[in-house]
């Protein structure tokens, strides 16, 4: 057998490295774009009745995660019309609307901390044929959505406790070389194994092994944000009676402080994020205390730490009664962390496109535009419907071999995903009164210089349909 038919009848190996909820979405998309996809620039489709392509080689996706188990911790995560459009497409639609919160038209209404008094309303995009609407959710409803998508499909044999250390390409003989491209990927893992695979995909979130492996020194930076969030959730039921406001999604705006709050579960909870800023850029201290700087030292990146619910009483003393009823119900021991995010990576894929990011790995953002979870969406429908091409042997030269396929992906996805990085710092800063022409004015005179930035701040997130600037790109002629 020659060597291109041995390689067509083995299948093409993609590992993916993380099991968070880019690198679960990555793995169904991969699936369901090699399983059902037929696309105009497939010459090499052969579609039986069924959608399968006969010509095309057949995949085996491998996800790889740390953890003993697949779990989200608690929290909520807004998933943006944007993305909520890819979820449907991909047949996961009946069970988002199950498991999301209704945002009933608001987005969210900012409100001044120390009497709720409206800022501004930012509206919700409108809802889509079809369900296709805002869909804020908890973090374990959303994997809990996609794991059982993904065995109920076969997408993808999950791994648990497999923690990659490190991946090495192997040229077509089998030797260490970095450089390369020809030969396979050699996965190691914390416990000593070892796997291979012919493509991987790096969603191991925001301190990605991956990426640190390929990207290095001043190009690899994370970067303090100088904020930390405190996180909750808390029954709706028990807010409900005399709860002022139409709705669950609102923001309490403080100087240097934001309380954010809106409903997952069908409405049954409230997801709280509350976020408060301890060093302003170039680390000066809000009022230079030296207590708030240790503390502050003290906190923990991880998402996982915990503090005692009397901090988030101190950082939010003087707002008004519906925040302080919402503390009252938040758990003794609430999430705290620091919020971070990465510089922009210059690169996505690297070893001839025979590893490349996806998500935080490739774009760790703060969470002001509620975006990150839904640019990981985006990531892996656009991996997923590239490399079916690619390996559906399209005619469009864009896709002959993998490395450009790579190159496409990252030229879609990268300008979109960094401009809503870059978004979502200026948000925070907004929504906290601390941009620089903030910091010149009062509380009183940042207000209306808040609403105004914020009526259209979220439209070229929520409008832009991935598939058709996916197609646009496709069929563009080759700039020669
Ligand atoms: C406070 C906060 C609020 C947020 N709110 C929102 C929001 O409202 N809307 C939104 O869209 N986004 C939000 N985000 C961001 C969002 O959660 C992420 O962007 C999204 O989950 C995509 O992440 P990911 O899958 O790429 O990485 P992660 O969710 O970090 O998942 C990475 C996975 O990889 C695993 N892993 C890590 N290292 C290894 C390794 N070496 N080997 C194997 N497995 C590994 C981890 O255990 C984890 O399961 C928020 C983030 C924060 C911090």
């Amino acid at each position: 057998m020659s060597n291109s038919q041995e390689e067509r009848s083995e299948p093409f190996r993609i590992a993916i490295i993380g099991g968070g909820i880019g690198g679960l979405f990555c793995a169904l998309s991969i699936h369901h774009h090699h399983h059902h996809s037929t696309m105009p620039g497939q010459d090499g489709d052969d579609v039986n009745g069924n959608g399968h392509s006969k010509s095309k080689r057949t995949i085996q996706i491998d996800v790889y995660e740390q953890a003993p188990q697949y779990r989200e911790i608690g929290a909520g995560v807004g998933i943006g019309i944007n993305a909520a459009r890819l979820l449907h497409r991909l047949g996961l639609g009946p069970g988002l609307v199950q498991i999301a919160g209704q945002r009933q038209g608001t987005w969210f209404a900012f409100r001044r901390h120390e009497d709720s008094a409206e800022i501004v309303s930012v509206p919700d995009a409108e809802a889509e044929p079809g369900d296709v609407r805002q869909s804020p959710c908890a973090r374990s409803d959303l994997l809990e959505l996609f794991l059982a998508a993904i065995r109920e499909r076969g997408a993808a044999a999950l791994h648990t406790e497999k923690a990659c250390a490190g991946v090495s390409v192997l040229n077509a003989d089998g030797d260490g070389d970095e450089r390369g491209g020809g030969g396979r990927v050699h996965l190691q893992f914390r416990d000593g194994t070892t796997a291979t695979a012919d493509l991987v995909a790096g969603c191991d979130g925001v301190h990605s092994v991956v990426r640190d492996q390929f990207v290095t020194g001043a190009n690899n930076k994370s970067v303090e944000s100088g904020m930390i969030a405190y996180r909750g959730i808390v029954p709706t039921a028990a807010l409900a009676p005399g709860w002022p406001f139409a709705h669950w999604s609102n923001i309490w705006v403080g100087k240097h402080r934001h309380f954010l709050s809106y409903p997952i579960t069908g409405n049954a909870q409230l997801n709280i994020v509350a976020f408060v800023t301890k060093r302003l850029g170039g680390g000066r201290l809000i009022g230079d205390r030296e207590d708030e700087a240790n503390k502050y030292k003290n906190i923990r990146e991880s998402w996982s730490s915990l503090c005692d619910r009397d901090e988030v009483v101190a950082d939010f003393a003087g707002f008004d009664e519906p925040v302080q009823r919402i503390i009252g119900l938040m758990d003794e021991r609430p999430g705290r962390w620091r919020i971070n995010d990465h510089e922009p990576l210059a690169r996505w894929h690297f070893a001839g496109g025979r590893v490349v990011l996806v998500g935080d790995a490739a774009h760790a953002m703060l969470p002001h535009m509620g975006a990150g979870a839904g640019q990981s969406v985006e990531d892996g429908w656009i991996l997923g419907r590239a490399l079916s091409e690619h390996l559906g042997g399209s005619s469009n030269e864009k896709f002959q071999s993998l490395e450009s396929t790579m190159q496409f992906y990252q030229d879609l996805r990268l300008p979109r995903a960094q401009k809503v990085q870059a978004a979502s710092r200026v948000s925070g800063n907004l929504y906290e009164l601390q941009t620089e022409e903030m910091s010149r004015l009062s509380y009183e005179d940042s207000l209306p210089v808040l609403a105004e930035s914020l009526r259209e701040r979220m439209k070229f997130v929520w409008s832009e349909d991935i598939d058709d600037s996916y197609s646009r790109m496709r069929d563009e002629e080759a700039v020669r």
